[in-house]
């Protein structure tokens, strides 16, 4: 019985190693390609190597915008952000969404029911949910549902870390 304690412990150590290293120490991860098709506004595209946004974003930002991560909820102050004003892709600044179609989802992350522009974001197939990538630079930024208010029914479910807020507008 205790031989196998350790036995457990010594793996859970390995699994941890592992882990720590690839976060951290791993390989680089392959720049995502958007699919074939997909265009953006004024077709401006951003592509950078996997050092040089790992230079230019904040750990939170990078596990989120190229490692799919989710944040935690309400851990952004976007959610409590009620100015007018317009979202942009925090690594590329991408005008995403406006503040006119922002709503109160109650999810703990800041919801939009439609992006700014068709051709801001684009979307892709994630299991049974569908994800939402940053047109200009591929970066994820969350899933959309399909349980959003009118007039589109949508709902764009996103990560608040991987947008910048800038006040101005109508
Ligand atoms: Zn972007």
């Amino acid at each position: 019985m205790r031989q196998t304690h350790v036995f457990l412990l010594v793996a859970l150590l390995l699994a941890g190693s592992l882990w720590v290293y690839r976060t951290y120490f791993g390989t680089p991860r392959p720049p995502h390609r958007r699919p074939a098709g997909a265009t953006s506004p004024g077709n401006r595209r951003v592509e950078k190597t996997d050092d040089e946004w790992r230079a230019q974003l904040t750990r939170s930002q990078y596990n989120v915008m190229r490692g799919r991560d989710t944040e935690w909820p309400n851990s952004s102050p976007l959610n409590h952000e009620h100015g007018t004003g317009s979202y942009v892709c925090a690594s590329c600044r991408n005008p995403l969404f406006s503040s006119n179609t922002k709503f109160e989802s109650h999810t703990g992350w800041p919801s939009f029911y439609a992006p700014v522009v068709s051709n801001a974001v684009y979307t892709e197939p994630d299991g049974n949910r569908t994800e939402v990538r940053c047109a200009v630079c591929d970066a994820h930024l969350g899933h959309v549902f399909t349980d959003g208010p009118a007039p589109t029914g949508l709902r764009y479910c996103m990560n608040g870390v991987a947008m910048t807020f800038t006040p101005g507008g109508e």
